[in-house]
């Protein structure tokens, strides 16, 4: 009956096009990369910040458990699907402008509907200077929600968090806050001034469920002129001395932003359009590609504003890693108007969503999407220091576990700066094979808690997880607990969400 009076209620403010309630609609946004149970009783789609407000208080007045989401695209952490079931779904995809742009500065101000697809194009279309951001995911995900997810992009931005500021959030009570300099009127530098004055709330929006973030600022990078890669391919043996010499690179500033590391299921599955044709088509995979004479192979950019810049740091990469990779070829210092378009230059792309096709040996569509084609995905992402032999052991430990199980231990170091690694690790199945989501799901499982037997914990959870993480040795769980109840005293927004060992919160 609460649910009906919220519904009726929801229509009148979205109009009734914009509370979706059919089964088909629904079925949508209950299905993941992986098998889920939840239920979903609405979806509603709010065009403005008035109406987030509106239904956000709905829910308080009805008590009914909303779900915020920008794009939907949270492929491999699961995808449209809330945490808890029954409940109702607040996409933002048509809140969708790019409303303030400064070129000199470097900063866009984006609602959370807007991709990166989007944001590309229209700094292309003005000429800009600034390169937008992109990952490897879908050029049609959210560049808001992305970095809310601490997500993990291209370039000298990749540490996607790091280079946001200035939220406007809409509280579980309705109300609405500013981040930043932005609670105050006519403050210059309300988009360049994260932390503010005084207390800082930025943290409490990134992975929870404290707000619906409904406009925040993303800082771009200036496009730099010229750009080199370096190529490394190395054996296991030498994966140590490859990350000592890029933590070198890094703290020297050589490189900046987040550097690539492949393995070699990556590298393979990752390419698996090219040798797809010479593989026979009625082999379905049940055991893990073989992979002979395995290598790594490390992309590393170098972006630089003058010749002479490119010069010396084309010199420091070689002095760090000559005679300690198999192979390091190097590409000419290139204008980078010449350099071929991908996401390494912020011209977002799909190829990195190939590999979700190969063990149905499917072509890769036009444009892939999992969720639609029933491709399976589950990422394992432990954030492990930069010295090798962390690196190594979450490494094995994630290796070791996804062939035990059958499945290919894709694997990618992301070396986010001198000092850290994340290790993303992904199953990727098909979903239509009989048993392969329960299968999938133990091997993640298994793995998930080999590492956090280790110390490896993750950098990001997927819905599965949420409540995965051990108890706090401190108050934190209290603490964070006092903070919900605070904030959303109906427990209206996200329960579960990013609430690992806060099981005591109605107790508190
Ligand atoms: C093959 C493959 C490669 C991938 N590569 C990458 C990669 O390189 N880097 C990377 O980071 N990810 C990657 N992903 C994962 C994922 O696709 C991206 O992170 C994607 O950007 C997330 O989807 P989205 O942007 O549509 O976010 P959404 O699905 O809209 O949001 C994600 C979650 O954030 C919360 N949220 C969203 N918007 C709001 C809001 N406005 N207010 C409050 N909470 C909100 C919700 O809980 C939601 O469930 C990859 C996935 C696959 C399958």
């Amino acid at each position: 009956v609460k649910l009906e009076a919220a519904i009726q209620a929801w229509r009148k403010v979205l109009g009734a096009a914009h509370v979706a309630i059919d089964r088909p609609t629904l079925l949508a946004y209950e299905t993941a990369t992986f098998a889920t149970r939840q239920r979903v009783h609405a979806v509603l789609s709010p065009r403005s910040v008035a109406e987030v407000q509106a239904c956000v208080r709905i829910a308080n007045r009805c008590k009914v458990t909303l779900y915020p989401i920008s794009t939907g695209r949270n492929w491999g952490y699961g995808c449209r699907v809330p945490t808890t079931t029954g409940a109702v779904v607040v996409g933002l995809s048509r809140m969708n402008a790019i409303v303030e742009h400064d070129d000199a500065l470097g900063y866009a101000v984006v609602q959370p509907g807007v991709t990166f697809r989007q944001l590309s194009d229209y700094l292309e279309r003005k000429r800009s200077t600034r390169m937008p951001p992109a990952t490897g995911s879908t050029p049609d995900a959210s560049v808001l929600a992305n970095a809310l997810e601490r997500g993990i992009g291209f370039g000298v931005y990749g540490d996607r968090i790091e280079h946001l500021c200035g939220l406007e959030v809409v509280m579980p009570t309705g109300d609405v806050l500013h981040t930043g300099l932005r609670r105050f009127r006519d403050a210059s530098a309300r988009r360049v001034q994260r932390w503010g004055v005084g207390p800082s709330l930025d943290g409490l929006f990134s992975q929870s469920n404290l707000g619906i973030v409904t406009e925040a600022t993303v800082w771009l990078p200036s496009r730099p002129r010229f750009l080199q890669e370096a190529v490394l391919r190395f054996r296991d043996a030498e994966l140590g001395g490859v990350l000592e010499a890029l933590r070198s690179l890094q703290g020297a500033g050589v490189t900046r932003g987040v550097v690539k590391i492949s393995n070699a299921y990556a590298l393979t599955v990752g390419s698996y359009p090219h040798w797809a044709r010479s593989m026979d088509p009625s082999v379905r995979m049940r055991r893990p590609l073989p992979i002979r004479n395995p290598r790594w192979m490390a992309r590393v950019q170098l972006f630089s504003g003058h010749a002479l810049e490119g010069r010396a740091r084309h010199a420091s990469v070689i002095a760090a890693l000559e005679g300690k990779v198999e192979s390091l070829e190097m590409t000419r210092r290139e204008p980078i108007e010449n350099v071929p378009k991908g996401p390494h230059v912020g011209v977002p792309g799909d190829q990195g969503l190939w590999l979700l096709y190969w063990r149905a040996k499917l072509p890769v569509p036009e444009t892939p999407d999992p969720w639609r084609d029933r491709r399976g995905a589950i990422f394992c992402c432990p954030a492990v220091p930069l010295v090798p032999v962390h690196v190594r052991r979450a490494t094995r430990i994630l290796s070791r576990i996804l062939l035990a199980h059958a499945f290919e231990p894709v694997i990618t170091l992301n070396v986010m700066n001198e000092r850290l690694v994340h290790v993303v690790g992904g199953i990727f199945y098909d979903r239509r094979a009989k048993g392969e989501d329960a299968r999938a799901m133990a091997a993640y499982r298994a793995a998930f808690a080999a590492l956090l037997e280790e110390g490896y914990f993750p950098y990001r959870l997927g819905i599965q997880s949420m409540e995965a993480l051990p108890a706090s040795l401190d108050d934190s769980d209290a603490v964070l607990a006092r903070i919900k109840t605070a904030l959303d005293p109906e427990g209206i927004l996200a329960p579960k969400r990013y609430e690992s060992g806060r099981k005591a919160r109605r107790k508190v």
